[in-house]
């Protein structure tokens, strides 16, 4: 939709397209989004307490992928406190992945034998609603010092075991240059690590961010994949897909992780189009992920039943290659589940399984 800008505020195309003027104009609270969004002063005031309890902060080119003021809309519902973040709901936890527990040394998860996650800050160009880590949004976490970063690698240097670091955050695209840079150098210095993930959603809220610099710091190291989290089809536009093409051509391989978001995402219509859509930008579908039990975005979660029969309807209808694997993360840092909807439906009495097609059709499988 087209925002409102104030007389004499209106970016021009060189404004909009640099990533300092979006985060420079990012709103911080509900009036900006009244006025951005052109909805009468204090229409929003209702959701001030859940703004204060959990910031708000959204670039103006994520708030205008939305189609209308609505705050039902996909776009907005991602990024838009909503009063039910503060009810208290059974199960809901602050960090429901035990990763403070998973910590062997600061900012360091090692909770499978090969692979670590690194956590750099938590500053994001969109702090999403349903933010696994929103617990943390309080604190002001600054990148990792020289002396942090060389405790990691110490640490990466005894375990040779693990041979990947997965840079996450807050978002990793979002620190400074220089940061990023010592980053990328420590770990791919570990001769043991043999590739780097980072996961960023940048390529999603603030593409504008991914220029070819960026990326060359992103590939200065041990082979580089990226992980982003589009979660809507209105989400795949021109500057997503610049993007991903400018990743790309840097030689960093691209996946994606949505999270299944009740209301914003929670029908096969909707995850086909954003799968099949991600595709065509050189964007492998990997993880579709059910919500987990978060402290202030319960709201969001549908149920395993109802992914599995999400992911059931897509099956067979689209490319394989847009499917992702439908997972959740075990509570107590037990580690990620994938589920696949059940397919057999019985075995014959000689032991022949029979299968039911994706159009619904009953087949016998010879032994
Ligand atoms: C999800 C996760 C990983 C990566 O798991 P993959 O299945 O390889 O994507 C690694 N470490 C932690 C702590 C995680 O939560
Ligand atoms: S970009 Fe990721 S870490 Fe940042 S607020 Fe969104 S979900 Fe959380």
């Amino acid at each position: 939709m087209q925002l409102s800008f104030a007389h004499g505020d209106v970016p021009d195309a060189a404004q909009w397209g640099d990533w300092r003027w979006q985060v420079a104009h990012a709103v911080r609270n509900v009036h900006q989004v009244e006025e951005l969004l052109g909805l009468r002063s204090g229409s929003l005031a209702y959701l001030s307490s859940a703004a204060a309890r959990y910031p708000l902060f959204a670039t103006p080119y994520y708030l205008s992928l939305a189609k209308s003021a609505d705050l039902s809309d996909p776009v907005l519902r991602q990024c838009l406190p909503d009063n039910a973040e503060l009810t208290e709901q059974a199960g809901g936890e602050p960090d429901a992945l035990a990763e403070e527990a998973c910590s062997p040394v600061s900012r360091l998860v090692h909770r499978y034998p090969d692979r670590v996650l690194y956590v750099t800050g938590n500053f994001c160009a969109v702090r999403c609603r349903h933010c696994l880590r929103k617990r943390d949004w309080e604190r002001q976490v600054a990148p990792p010092s020289e002396d942090e970063l060389a405790l990691a690698a110490d640490y990466l240097r005894k375990h040779t075991e693990v041979r990947e670091v997965l840079i996450s955050g807050g978002d990793p695209l979002m620190l400074p240059e220089e940061s990023l840079r010592q980053i990328v150098a420590a770990f791919s210095a570990v001769p043991s690590i043999e590739m780097l993930r980072f996961g960023s959603r940048v390529p999603v809220v603030l593409p504008q961010r991914v220029t070819p610099q960026l990326a060359q710091i992103l590939a200065g190291g041990k082979p580089a994949w990226l992980a982003t989290h589009f979660n809507h089809p209105q989400e795949l536009t021109a500057e997503a897909a610049a993007a991903a093409d400018t990743l790309l051509r840097h030689g960093i391989g691209l996946v994606n992780q949505s999270v299944l978001l009740k209301g914003v995402n929670d029908s096969a219509d909707c995850l086909g189009r954003l799968f099949t859509g991600l595709l065509r930008m050189h964007v492998k579908p990997y993880y579709l992920f059910h919500g987990d039990p978060i402290t202030g975005a319960m709201h969001f979660r549908t149920g395993i039943k109802a992914g599995l029969a999400l992911m059931d309807q897509l099956r067979g209808k689209i490319s394989g290659m847009a499917l992702p694997a439908f997972a959740f993360d075990l509570p107590g840092g037990a580690g990620k589940i994938r589920l696949q909807p059940e397919h057999i439906l019985r075995c014959e009495a000689d032991g022949t399984p029979v299968f039911m097609s994706y159009d619904g059709r009953e087949t016998a499988y010879p032994n």
